[in-house]
């Protein structure tokens, strides 16, 4: 089964909205066993739609418009699907009451004219309720083929598609379960795992399949597999990645949404103890990403960007000396931010990052992409000097991901 996503919208090629509807129609087809052959993006503009629609016909089962279903001039995509199916627009009474009580309770804005024109829909469309806006949705079928046109608002259009179209498209056409596994690992390039891989990959059955997806020192192998069996898929899939992780065992950090920020939060959560940070040329980066964590409050005590060279004196307490006999990054004065700020903050752990994130020298003693990354626990300090390439935003997040795995071990 094929479908194809089609995005409307004159804000998504101007790179002013980032397309984020297609990332999850496209999720969610996945996991019912329907690809996704294409994702078009095309302008608010009639002919452009029309030529979309007859394409996309072509070549899959299952079309999905999203946006342009608005009450503003910009908005033509009902009328449009009407010209494309040789339909026409019909008040729906239902629609009607909805809307007029959603001004009336929840948005308390008089009605006008332009929202009761948002009850005009396809005669021959399955109208798809929305629960949250105004633009409802269509479901339409023609022949074999399933179209469903959708608001381009993010929360409206993942709730219709959930509630209403997937259930469709279930009943509509037999599909294949698609289910993954994946497996995070760390420390090895990728290159080298599929060296260690190579037996098991010749091994493995038609129906799974094995991706590398390597990011900022961070390495997922994917699992995928496609059965109409769920029952026997998920016994192939927990018997191959048991099979993955004893091959990987010393470089396994975690499973599917695991993310190193997590994985230190688990950790320090069972363990019932505490972190502080001290971060220079990661600028609040862990301490952003970790916060990002609900209920981290309870293992992470706060953070300091101590970014120009005298804050590290004055604010955190490093000794000047220090910075004066070894330049600001260094060993020593990673090493110590480190226990400045865990005897400050009273953690039991600490992060300090002190480096040259670049993309130019600067008037830096250090190379760029040099970073000094120290831990502190309850047992001493570990410092390590690595140099994370001429990439501002890969320093940085290179840098984050190397210390939350200093941190676990
Ligand atoms: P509205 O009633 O808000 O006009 P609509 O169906 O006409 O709904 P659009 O006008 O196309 O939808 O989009 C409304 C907003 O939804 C856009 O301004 C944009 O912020 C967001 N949006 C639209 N399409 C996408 C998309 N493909 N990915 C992410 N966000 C989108
Ligand atoms: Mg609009």
């Amino acid at each position: 089964m094929k479908a194809e996503i089609i995005t409307i919208g004159d804000e998504l090629l101007i790179g002013q909205v980032v397309d984020t509807n297609s990332a999850f129609i496209g999720q969610e087809l996945n996991k019912i066993g329907v690809s996704v052959y294409q994702i078009t993006s095309i302008q608010d503009d009639k002919q452009h739609i029309l030529e979309a629609l007859s394409e996309a016909e072509k070549r899959v089962d299952i079309v999905i418009i999203t946006g342009g279903l608005g009450p503003t001039k910009d908005d033509i995509t009902k009328q449009t699907f009407c010209e494309y199916f040789n339909d026409e627009l019909v008040e729906n009474k239902e629609i009607l009451a909805h809307i007029e009580r959603l001004f009336k309770t929840t948005l308390k804005k008089p009605l006008l004219e332009s929202n009761i024109l948002q009850a005009k829909v396809p005669s021959k469309a399955e109208i798809l309720h929305n629960t949250y806006g105004t633009a409802p949705g269509m479901y339409m079928k023609k022949r074999q083929k399933v179209f469903a046109s959708l608001p381009g608002v993010p929360f409206e259009m993942k709730a219709l598609l959930k509630d209403k179209v997937i259930p469709r498209i279930i009943s509509e056409f037999r599909t294949p379960f698609i289910k993954h596994k994946t497996i995070i690992t760390e420390g090895l390039g990728e290159s080298t795992v599929a060296e260690r891989l190579v037996h098991f990959e010749n091994e493995l059955p038609k129906h799974i399949k094995l991706a590398y997806l390597p990011n900022l020192n961070v390495l997922r192998l994917r699992l995928s597999g496609t059965s109409f069996n769920e029952r026997e898929l998920n016994i192939d899939l927990e018997t191959l990645s048991n099979q993955l992780i004893s091959l990987l065992e010393d470089i396994v950090i975690g499973f599917d949404d695991d993310t190193p920020e997590l994985l230190v939060t688990n950790l320090l959560l069972e363990k019932k103890q505490t972190i502080s940070l001290a971060e220079s040329c990661t600028g609040g980066l862990i301490a952003s990403t970790i916060t990002k964590i609900p209920g981290v409050s309870a293992i992470f005590k706060g953070s300091m960007v101590t970014y120009q060279t005298p804050t590290k004196s004055y604010v955190l307490g490093v000794d000047e000396n220090i910075i004066k006999e070894h330049s600001v990054v260094s060993t020593q004065v990673a090493k110590d931010m480190a226990l400045k700020v865990q005897s400050n903050f009273k953690s039991d752990y600490s992060i300090a990052t002190t480096g040259n994130a670049g993309p130019s020298k600067g008037d830096s003693d250090a190379e760029v992409g040099t970073v000094f990354i120290a831990v502190a626990s309850p047992n001493g300090v570990v410092v390590s000097e690595f140099n994370f390439g001429n990439n501002r935003y890969k320093v940085m997040h290179k840098a984050k991901n190397k210390a939350l795995e200093m941190l676990r071990k």
